[in-house]
């Protein structure tokens, strides 16, 4: 075999998957080196992924006989905690129950394994069936460069060249801070730690508590008592036979605060909202991440350099406002944008800088640079402790009252939610707060 390729993708997440598929559409003759002892080995997402770009790269994949999703959602909740309850937003719509899906439920080791079994499909189809290779159980220890031109990878003594690679290596970034694209340096604020468990439950269970039918799913967000304080949001989708249960944490408030990842994820599943779902449960996997704030200042001014693009988390790539997290989404389109730039360099028959700046235009016309920036104000918002601890208490206080009937005469709609202000916070913060929102959101 030649060592020599059009493109080499370091990570077989959804990013460097993503690329490759691409490329195995188009032919490129590529290696993707991945350090997991499979794809999806050592990945963590909640997780759903959103929009209907895996559509675009495996066309009708909810009709296999395996296909590599967990379920479909039609039915999506926003709830707010305080210490006993839960104030919900809720929306199901049959529009979601239409193929292609908008957002489906993934276990990550299922997941990127089963899309990896897919980009071999494609190239076993190709003329480049011998020469393109999905290398796993493989660590790339360093970029090789001739000048200041990326040329190729490390990985132990063997160098493997190409005229592109992909840094596709997620929100650890090592090589994307080697080769100087982000500092060295990443600040505490830039990254969150994500804890998750998956938790099993009989599927006829999960039917009846969740009102599921067929394949369809329910996502659960969760702001307030769910992270006992420390800045963060909550999570629950539903898989086939299990759930997904877990915290996204700010690793500087985390550390400020002095808690430990594991014992708020337990007080979260030991809160009375969450208790009832996942009653009977059994804890098949637990998992911990670092993972992107979604800040837009985290993003690298320039994802391109001399033979290189950066794509995914590990270019930040990730918008969290408050409605979702979207990394997968984010890393996939980053992928197949970073590919396509790779396959129209190939043609140019130059992989500069001043070809691959496409890349960055491209991310800039598509709706993630364009949601990243939009919703900046969004993101802060969301992290703020007003919105993450306060707005909960004044929703839950607000919900008892209202809800609540108690052979005493009532109070009407507004007062009860002014008391409920006037208890935690002052009318005019929540004034400037609804302000803000209706701006950012
Ligand atoms: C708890 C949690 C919940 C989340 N929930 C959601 C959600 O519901 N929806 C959503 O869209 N996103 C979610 N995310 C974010 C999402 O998981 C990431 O944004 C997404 O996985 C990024 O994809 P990626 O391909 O860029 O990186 P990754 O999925 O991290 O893949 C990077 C790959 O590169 C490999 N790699 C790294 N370095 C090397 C190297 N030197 N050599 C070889 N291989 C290497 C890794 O092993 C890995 O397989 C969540 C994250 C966490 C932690």
């Amino acid at each position: 075999m030649d060592d020599r390729f059009d493109c080499i993708i370091v990570g077989g997440g959804i990013a460097g998957l993503s690329a490759a598929m691409v490329l195995a559409r188009a032919d490129a003759k590529f290696l993707l080196v991945e350090r997991g002892e499979f794809c999806g080995a050592k990945n963590v997402s909640g997780g759903v992924l959103w929009g209907y770009d895996l559509a675009r790269l495996v066309p009708n994949y909810w009709e296999g006989d395996d296909p590599g999703y967990e379920r479909f959602v039609n039915h999506r909740r926003l709830s707010f905690l305080d210490e006993s309850s839960a104030f919900s937003m809720d929306f199901k719509s049959a529009t979601f129950d239409e193929t292609p899906y908008m957002g489906v439920t993934v276990l990550r080791a299922k997941f990127d394994s089963w899309l990896a079994a897919q980009v071999q499909n494609v190239i076993d189809a190709g003329t480049h069936a011998e020469d393109s290779i999905l290398a796993t159980d493989i660590l790339v220890d360093a970029l090789e460069k001739d000048g200041d031109r990326v040329v190729g990878i490390r990985t132990g003594d063997e160098v493997f060249y190409a005229d592109c690679v992909i840094l596709a290596e997620g929100v650890n970034n090592l090589l994307t801070r080697q080769i100087g694209i982000e500092p060295a340096y990443v600040p505490a604020d830039h990254v969150a730690v994500g804890v998750k468990e998956v938790i099993a439950l009989p599927e006829a269970t999960l039917r009846d508590r969740f009102q599921l039918s067929g394949l369809s799913g329910l996502t659960n967000e969760f702001v307030g008592a769910a992270t006992s304080g420390v800045e963060g949001g909550g999570f629950l989708y539903t898989n086939r036979d299990s759930v997904s249960v877990g915290l996204v944490l700010a690793m500087a408030d985390l550390r400020d605060k002095k808690r430990k990842p594991y014992d708020l994820l337990n007080e979260f599943k030991a809160h009375p909202a969450i208790a009832d779902m996942l009653s009977g449960g059994e804890v098949l996997e637990y998992s911990a991440h670092v993972v992107s704030t979604g800040d837009v200042a985290a993003v690298p001014s320039r994802l391109y350099d001399n033979g290189v693009l950066v794509a995914g988390e590990a270019a930040h790539l990730l918008l969290n406002s408050g409605k979702a997290i979207q990394g997968m989404d984010y890393a996939m389109r980053s992928g197949i944008l970073a590919a396509g730039t790779v396959l129209s360099a190939r043609e140019a028959g130059d992989a500069s800088a001043d070809t691959l700046a496409a890349y960055q235009q491209a991310l800039d016309d598509s709706y993630l640079m364009k949601d990243l920036r939009s919703f900046s104000d969004a993101v802060q918002l969301f992290h703020s402790p007003t919105m993450y601890q306060k707005v909960p208490n004044i929703l839950c206080d607000f919900g008892r009252d209202f809800f609540g009937i108690d052979n005493e005469p009532s109070s009407k709609a507004a007062d009860m939610l002014k008391a409920s202000v006037k208890k935690h916070a002052s009318l005019w913060e929540m004034a400037k707060l609804g302000y803000k929102a209706a701006r950012s959101l």
